[in-house]
C-alpha cells in the first residue's frame, strides 16, 4: 500500500529568505499538489506539541524554539507514495549531507533550520495533516 498524502512545513528560515515561492514551485514541478496549505506562526507550546515525539532529544528546546520564532508555510500535498517521494525531494536532515538537487541541498542554512519538513510515514502524516487542518480547509 502507497500513501497519498505528506505534511510539509515551510520552516522559518526559508520564510525569512524568501524561499517560499521558489520552494512551493519545487515542490509542483516534483508532481505533489497541495490538497491544503495556510500561512501562520506557532507559539513555543504548539511546535512542541507537533515535535513531542523528540522530546527527549537534546535539540527539543531549540527545535520548539526556532519553530515558533517566525511564521512558516504549512501544506498537505498529494501524490501516489507521497510520504517517501517528498522525503526524497527535501533530501537529508542535515543539509550538507543533502543530495544535489533536494529542497534542503538546495534552500537550508543548518541541521536546525533546514528549510522544511516532511513526514516520515503514511500514520504520521495523517496526524500532522489533522494537527493543522480541519476537512473544510482541504480541497
Ligand atoms: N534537528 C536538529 N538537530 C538535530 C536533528 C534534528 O535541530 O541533530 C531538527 C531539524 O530541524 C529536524 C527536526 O529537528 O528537521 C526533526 O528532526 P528529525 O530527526 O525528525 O529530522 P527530519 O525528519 O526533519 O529530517
Ligand atoms: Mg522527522
Amino acid at each position: 500500500m502507497t500513501g497519498n498524502i505528506t505534511f510539509t512545513m515551510i520552516k522559518p528560515d526559508a520564510v525569512e529568505a524568501n524561499n517560499i515561492g521558489p520552494i512551493l514551485s519545487v515542490i509542483n514541478k516534483a508532481g505533489f499538489r497541495i490538497l491544503a496549505m495556510k500561512y501562520m506562526r506557532l507559539t513555543k507550546e504548539q511546535a512542541g506539541q507537533f515535535y513531542a515525539v523528540h522530546k527527549e532529544r537534546p535539540f527539543y528546546g531549540e527545535l520548539t524554539e526556532y519553530m515558533s520564532s517566525g511564521p512558516i508555510v504549512a501544506a498537505v500535498l498529494v501524490k501516489d507514495n507521497a510520504v517517501a517521494d517528498y522525503r526524497k525531494l527535501i533530501g537529508a536532515t542535515d543539509p550538507t549531507k543533502a543530495e544535489e538537487g533536494t529542497i534542503r541541498k538546495m534552500f537550508a542554512k543548518s541541521i536546525a533550520a533546514n528549510a522544511v519538513h516532511g513526514s516520515d510515514s503514511n500514520e504520521n502524516a495523517e496526524i500532522e495533516s489533522n494537527f493543522f487542518f480541519s476537512q473544510l480547509e482541504r480541497f
